[in-house]
């Protein structure tokens, strides 16, 4: 049985921590949130009065955090890398930029500890379903260590690189989708204008060159993908405030190495006024409304 620091127990961090629990490892919750912390404590974790306390008996630290200015804050200074034990395998599963991520890489790698970026992507129902995919950034050492935790809390863990390359291949991905997601919308709106059903749609672009996750496991119309969101009026899904996240760490990290990505910034700008006109919580396929002209 591994001994497991987990800090940031909230949408994503809580399921993930109780499939540790279930694979039968030992897990030591932290979170600022005691109402986040019970139900991982119900499962059968401990916890800790500090980050400190949580991380030092741990043989693997993960965390699950908000943004890089909290990864940053629990792990430099006086935080997890002085507390860590000798030997302890770090991991920070949440979404950041690239700067923060190579930031503890190297106050890691000074402090002769081994960690890895290993962001995700499937959503707190891959969390849930222990499903998720994971895309590290770190050494071949790291990678090696962390792969069999992860695959308890996952189905696909990929090692993408060095340092930071895990938030790399998530934001470029998350763009993508975004992008995808905005002319999927888009296709559908202009095939009502042009009186085409929204089945017959569907069944004619995801047999042909259109078809893409967006359409055939997201279609943000309700009907010819029961599964989606678009069938719960667009609740349960991705919300839209984390999709622009994604979105102004990809526009940042293209900003820092001076590459034009026009689709990124469109689907951002859009993303943002969707956010701005008070659609923060709603599944991002829900900008299909937004583009029918419907808010
Ligand atoms: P969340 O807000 O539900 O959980 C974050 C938790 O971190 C909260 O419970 C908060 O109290 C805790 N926290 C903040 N600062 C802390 C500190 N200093 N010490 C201890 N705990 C602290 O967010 P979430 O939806 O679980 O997302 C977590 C990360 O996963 C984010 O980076 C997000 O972008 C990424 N992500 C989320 C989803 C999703 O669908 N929710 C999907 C993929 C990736």
């Amino acid at each position: 049985m591994t001994t497991i620091a987990f800090v940031g127990v909230g949408n994503m961090g809580g399921p993930m921590a109780r499939n540790l629990l279930k694979a039968g490892e030992s897990v030591c919750a932290f979170d600022l949130s005691d109402k986040v912390l019970k139900p991982v404590i119900d499962a059968g974790a401990t916890t800790a009065p500090s980050v400190r306390e949580a991380v030092g008996g741990a043989d693997v630290v993960i965390s699950m955090l908000p943004a890089g200015a909290h990864v940053r804050a629990i792990y430099l200074g006086d935080g997890v890398l002085a507390a860590a034990k000798k030997g302890a395998l770090l991991i920070d599963c949440s979404t950041i930029d690239i700067d923060s991520a190579r930031a503890v890489h190297d106050a890691a790698a000074n402090a002769g500890l081994d960690f890895l970026d290993a962001p995700v992507s499937g959503g707190v129902g891959g969390a849930e379903a222990a499903t998720l995919a994971f895309m590290c950034g770190g050494t071949d050492a790291a990678f090696r260590r962390a792969k069999p935790i992860l695959e308890k809390m996952g189905k696909r863990v990929v090692h993408a690189g060095v340092a930071g390359a895990g938030q790399a291949a998530k934001i470029c991905n998350n763009m993508l989708l975004a992008i995808s997601m905005i002319g999927t919308c888009e296709a559908f709106v202009l095939g009502e204008k042009l009186g085409l059903k929204s089945q017959t749609l569907f069944e004619i672009m995801s047999a042909a060159s259109g078809q893409c996750w967006s359409l055939t496991t997201y279609c943000p119309v309700p009907g010819p993908v029961p599964t989606a969101p678009s069938n719960r009026d667009y609740t349960g899904g991705f919300a839209t405030a984390l999709m622009l996240k994604d979105l102004k760490l990809s526009q940042g990290a293209a900003s820092n190495v001076g590459v034009s990505t026009p689709l990124g910034a469109e689907a951002a700008q859009l993303y943002a006024l969707f956010t701005a006109k008070g659609h923060g919580g709603v599944d991002f396929s829900g900008i299909v409304k937004m583009l029918r002209g419907e808010l």
